[in-house]
């Protein structure tokens, strides 16, 4: 029956999200948990998409990728409540990893919006910049936070990987964002 498989995902699903986002440096009610298979988006076929306004997220993963595509997506509710100075702080370490030549990043969903960037778009802070920047965040603390050791997607060099960890642990582990 397809419908008590989804129910049985969702549940599953809800069981991890709960235990992991205990864990994390964020405060507030965790948003809703929705298994809907055959999700997409606008682009095509999708793992997850977060809805803000309306506090809930949907997954169509599977149980081992789940906790790394879960954490990305509720730190998608934490990057716009996160303050333009904690915003505008972690583009400044991105920046400063541009200009170091650091390649690869933490999540496909940064890296190939770090592949699409010119100078320009990091200069005039263009809309792709900003996607890129918090497309990183939300990566980088899935990285951080999943519990997830190696990924085929972590390509971020060594060195870039500790910076963006200490980042976190002075940023986001002092504050407790409210999501
Ligand atoms: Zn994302």
């Amino acid at each position: 029956m397809p419908g008590s498989i989804t129910n049985g995902l969702q549940v599953r699903y809800e069981q991890t999200a709960v235990r992991l986002f205990a864990a994390l440096p964020l405060s507030g009610p965790l948003p809703r948990i929705e298994a809907v298979p055959g999700l997409r988006d606008r682009r095509g076929p999708v793992h997850a998409g977060a809805y803000l306004r309306e506090g809930r997220i949907a997954f169509d993963c599977t149980l081992a990728e789940f906790p790394r595509i879960f954490v990305h997506e509720l730190f998608h509710f934490a990057w716009p409540r996160a303050g333009n100075p904690v915003r505008r702080s972690f583009e400044d370490l991105l920046r400063r990893e541009l200009r170091a030549g650091a390649r690869g990043e933490l999540g496909w969903s940064s890296a190939w919006r770090k592949e699409a960037l010119d100078a320009g778009d990091i200069r005039r802070r263009t809309r792709r910049w900003r996607e890129y920047c918090c497309e990183s965040f939300c990566d980088t603390a899935a990285w951080k936070y999943s519990g997830t050791a190696r990924h085929p997607e972590f390509t971020l060099d060594r060195r870039f990987r500790d910076f963006r960890q200490s980042w976190f642990v002075a940023t986001i582990e002092t504050r407790r964002i409210s999501i």
